[in-house]
């Protein structure tokens, strides 16, 4: 299968190395849990000032080497090898150096990766058998191009109907033994 596996939320936790810089932005604790949409601004509730700052973060090339990977992601994209992997992330383009790095200094130097800020429509053109996002609204977006998809659960994709060809995964055993079941079945 071609499989396409969006980077933030799915192989990297990005969100780890940015809760500590948003509890300073907040000036209050935050943890994962309060990120209950994919807009941090929005979820959050933060002013134009603090929403500022945080996009000066998503800009600084350093946080996307300092994240450590999703629970399990390493061992379980290693193990899907058989396939066609890819990695697929709307991360700024200026980030490709420190993407690369991180994908290499983890055992992952093979995939191509594409750095899109074409949108869902570009990604749903590429011939993915499978998609691994946790942006709700890209998921269902594919999704409904025909892309099948598996949405990563997260606090802030916690939507409450999903189309028939989006399912939603609780973390990386789950998608290998759907991407194994998925290859006998072919
Ligand atoms: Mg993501």
């Amino acid at each position: 299968m071609k499989i396409g596996l969006d980077l933030d939320g799915v192989v990297v936790d990005i969100i780890a190395p940015i809760l500590p810089h948003l509890a300073e932005i907040c000036g209050r604790p935050v943890t994962t849990s309060d990120l209950t949409c994919f807009d941090l601004r929005e979820a959050l509730s933060l002013d134009e000032a603090q929403a500022e700052r945080l996009g000066r973060l998503v800009l600084w090339g350093e946080l996307y080497s300092l994240a450590p990977p999703v629970d399990g992601a390493i061992e379980a994209i290693q193990r899907l090898a058989n396939h066609e992997i890819w990695f697929v992330t709307a991360r700024p383009g200026k980030t490709r150096p420190h993407t690369i790095e991180w994908l290499e200094r983890h055992g992952l130097p093979s995939s191509p990766l594409v750095l899109t800020e074409h949108g869902k429509k570009v990604v749903g053109e590429m011939g993915f058998d499978l998609f691994v996002e946790d942006d709700a609204g890209t998921a269902v977006g594919l999704a409904e191009l025909g892309v099948n998809v598996l949405l990563f659960d997260h606090p802030w994709n916690q939507c409450p109907a999903l189309p028939s060809n989006c399912r939603r995964v609780r973390g990386w055993t789950e998608i290998v033994s759907i991407c194994e079941k998925e290859q006998v079945s072919r």
